[in-house]
């Protein structure tokens, strides 16, 4: 059989290959494309019982309906998210979906951090002026992060080790979640009311996943009740801050800052080279105008320890599938007849 992969990234297609070589050595051919899953590019997938898929991919009814036609029975998720799965659609055609449930969070809460930091002490502006041998410090001040409140929204597995880090700055923790983390708790968090928390924070860092009741969590609303100095961080997904919202809030000079790792519409953007084309994404565009605003594109679980676990982990997802079994990283699979 030859599995086909999608939106692989350079970096991580020879890390993918190992993976599969150790887990199916020459038992089955694996098709890495930098391709992105949407309605035109799904049926190239014909044939392929088993596809590999990630966050940028579009597996909406309709692809999914393509895929299922075109003989496709599994899908494999190279990540944790998977907000871009239609998972009812999915289990009506009985295909089997599975992700990868964890992998280091250390990547993505260091990576919040970078942002964090980026943002508030201002290194991207004083990086391009020490190129220009521009050593000014004038519009460079930032402030101390110790003794102030970091808003951890979502305490899970990468919220925590967010808070580690925060509590290793000697931050207040505020945190907010539907499940108390005791871990968190024993750093001193105290959890607080979503809206208490952004009107507390200097610092709010998002962690939740997209569901239906996150989508657009941080809106006009939330944003009012953030401090005018607040830094808002969004490693987690796009659709949980509310663009618009957030462009007039920048619009009208408040927020101290802003780092976003996620964008709503990053699908078709993100992982590909648009520099030699018309930016056509104008929420975007304005979003990069604003000097206290920094974006990168899905990057912060982009490290070689957690690709390597996304793609061991996805081989072993697959070699669950075609002996199968159910894994804790089924999220759905065919019901038994
Ligand atoms: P996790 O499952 O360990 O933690 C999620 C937390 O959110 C849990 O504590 C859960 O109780 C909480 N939660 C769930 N639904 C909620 C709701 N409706 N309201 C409030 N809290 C809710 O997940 P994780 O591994 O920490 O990952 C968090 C998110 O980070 C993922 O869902 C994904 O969207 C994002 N992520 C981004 C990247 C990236 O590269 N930027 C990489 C990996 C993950």
């Amino acid at each position: 059989m030859e599995i086909v992969a999608y939106g692989v990234l350079k970096d991580e297609e020879p890390l993918l290959r190992t993976a599969f070589h150790q887990v199916f050595a020459d038992r089955h051919g694996l098709r890495c494309l930098g391709l992105f899953l949407n309605q035109d590019t799904a049926p190239t997938a014909e044939g392929h019982e088993v596809v590999l898929c990630g966050v940028n991919d579009t597996l909406d009814a309709e692809v999914l309906r393509t895929l299922a036609a075109g003989g496709t029975r599994m899908l494999a998720q190279r990540a944790t998210g998977f907000n871009n799965i239609d998972l009812t659609v999915a289990e009506e055609l009985g295909l089997t979906v599975a992700r990868v449930s964890s992998y280091s969070p250390y990547s993505v809460a260091e990576f919040a951090w970078a942002l964090a930091l980026a943002v508030d002490r201002r290194i991207v502006r004083a990086a391009h002026r020490t190129r220009e041998f521009d050593f000014r410090l004038d519009g460079l001040m930032g402030r101390d992060l110790h003794g102030r409140t970091a808003g951890v929204v979502g305490t899970g597995r990468i919220g925590t080790a967010f808070a580690r880090i925060a509590h290793g700055f000697g931050m207040r923790l505020l945190g907010w979640d539907i499940a108390e983390n005791p871990e968190c708790l024993a750093l001193g968090m105290r959890y607080v009311e979503h809206e208490w928390l952004l009107a507390e924070a200097d610092l709010v860092s998002l962690h939740v996943p997209l569901l239906s009741n996150t989508h657009h969590l941080v809106d006009a609303e939330a944003l009012a009740l953030m401090k005018d100095d607040a830094i808002l961080i969004n490693s987690s997904r796009g659709g949980l801050v509310d663009t618009d919202a957030l462009l007039e809030t920048l619009r009208a000079g408040r927020l101290g800052g802003v780092g976003l790792d996620v964008y709503e519409e990053e699908a078709g953007l993100f992982f590909l080279d648009k520099s030699l084309e018309v930016m056509t994404d104008e929420r975007l565009a304005r979003l990069m105008t604003f000097n206290n605003v920094l974006v990168t594109s899905h990057q912060a679980y982009f490290t070689r320890d957690a690709v390597e676990q996304i793609v061991e982990t996805t081989a072993r997802n697959v070699e669950d599938y075609i002996a199968g079994r159910t894994g804790d990283n089924t999220l759905v699979r065919p019901t038994p007849a």
